[in-house]
């Protein structure tokens, strides 16, 4: 059900800096985009200037003009282009979006830069920032996609490792759906993946998101505590799609069910086996009659 290699398809860089800057996350775009390892630049400070950014003029930033930096000092959001030194010693254009991060104070603890690889940007999206926001977004439901999905999934486990903030998440499969296709046809099929998608996206908190995750499968994030919170959660999503309905021309009225499996992220589980998780509880949901949900134990 679920594609086991989905980080392949994440092609932005992550890395997060403590209050000293130094690097205490770096992720696999990074190594893809960089040329370097976690562990070779883990526990360094970024003033050490590994990748030593610059301008479009050449002028070296880390001291002088360090969007990061900037943020630190500032709190500020900041959005920049720059070329990034790879370990190979050429040099890679990035676009770079710095994010301070903050504790129940208001203080600043750190700060996340996602950068972007514009030799690989440039080619699919020119520039054009509608169409990245397209990239973001489901082309049939308007709900955020895949790509969005596993994006927030890093950013989350990031946020646990820093600030121990708890999160689930819950895959749904819509149960039978082959025979809704086959009974009222492909396109009645669409619009009921329409009405499931604003079912569920339209009642989570602002800080949850909810994914297509494919087919008719969707995803979704849940800032929780506990697997019993998760639970109620699914309950409420499930008894909410149970209750959509969907007309069609003919005046035919048709409802669906959905089949739930959660999973609570654990300390030092990977993202891939948090999926995993959720995808073996929403099997058990299916093999114990549908419509129901598992959370993993
Ligand atoms: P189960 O309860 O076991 O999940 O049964 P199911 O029929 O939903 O399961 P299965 O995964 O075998 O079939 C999923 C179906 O969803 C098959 C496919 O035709 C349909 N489907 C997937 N994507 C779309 C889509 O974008 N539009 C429409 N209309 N149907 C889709
Ligand atoms: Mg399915
Ligand atoms: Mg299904």
């Amino acid at each position: 059900m679920v594609d086991q290699n989905f980080m392949s398809h994440l092609f932005e860089g992550v890395y997060v800096v403590d209050k000293s800057r130094k690097i205490v996350f770096w992720n696999e775009g990074s190594e893809n985009i960089t040329g370097y390892r976690a562990d070779e630049v883990v526990n360094r400070f970024c003033y050490h200037n590994i990748l030593q950014h610059v301008d479009q003029d050449g002028n070296e930033l880390c001291f002088n003009g360090c969007p990061l930096h900037h943020t630190l000092e500032t709190k500020a959001v900041n959005h920049g282009h720059v070329f990034l030194k790879h370990k190979e010693g050429y040099r890679v254009p990035v676009s770079v979006k710095t994010i301070p991060m903050l504790d129940d104070h208001g203080d600043v603890v750190g700060a996340i830069e996602v950068f972007t690889d514009e030799r690989f940007q440039r080619n699919i999206i020119k520039e054009n920032e509608s169409l990245k926001d397209e990239l973001m977004k489901d082309a049939l439901t308007q709900i955020a996609n895949r790509r969005y999905f596993e994006y927030s999934l890093v950013q989350a486990i990031e946020q646990h490792k820093l600030f121990n903030k708890s999160f689930g998440i819950l895959l749904f499969d819509i149960d039978h759906f082959k025979h809704v296709n086959d009974t009222y046809g492909h396109l009645v099929g669409d619009e009921i993946l329409k009405i499931v998608a604003k079912s569920l996206s339209s009642s989570t908190k602002k800080s949850d998101i909810i994914s297509r995750w494919g087919g008719e499968e969707f995803i979704g994030l849940f800032e929780v505590d506990t697997t019993k919170d998760l639970k109620s959660i699914a309950e409420r999503l499930r008894n909410l799609v149970n209750n959509s309905t969907y007309t069609t021309k003919d005046n035919v009225t048709i409802s669906v069910t959905i089949s739930i499996g959660g999973a609570l992220f654990k300390e030092n589980i990977k993202d891939k086996f948090l999926i995993d998780q959720a995808d073996q509880a929403l099997y058990q949901s299916k093999q114990n009659g549908r419509n129901q949900t598992t959370i993993a134990s």
